[in-house]
């Protein structure tokens, strides 16, 4: 892949990998107007939704919401508070 692997907070809380705890993701754009989708008939079928995946294990984690933060890993996780 391209792009460097990033940190992710999600407000401001660390955000790790669900299967393996590791810290960097890549990050993913993914389209959700896909004809599986369709079926159901959603109001949201037709944004894009941000995948995240780990750097380590591969898996992607999904997120519809647009409230993550992301930080590049030689500036480390912003301080809190
Ligand atoms: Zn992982």
């Amino acid at each position: 892949m391209a792009r460097k692997p990033v940190l992710v907070t999600i407000t401001r809380i660390p955000f790790v990998c669900q299967v393996c705890r590791a810290e960097q993701f890549y990050e993913r754009e993914v389209k959700l107007n896909t004809t599986g989708m369709e079926l159901f008939d959603m109001a949201w079928a037709n944004q894009s939704a941000t995948g995240l995946v780990c750097a380590r294990c591969g898996y992607v984690h999904l997120f519809l919401n647009d409230a993550l933060e992301l930080w590049k890993p030689e500036h480390g996780y912003p301080q809190r508070g």
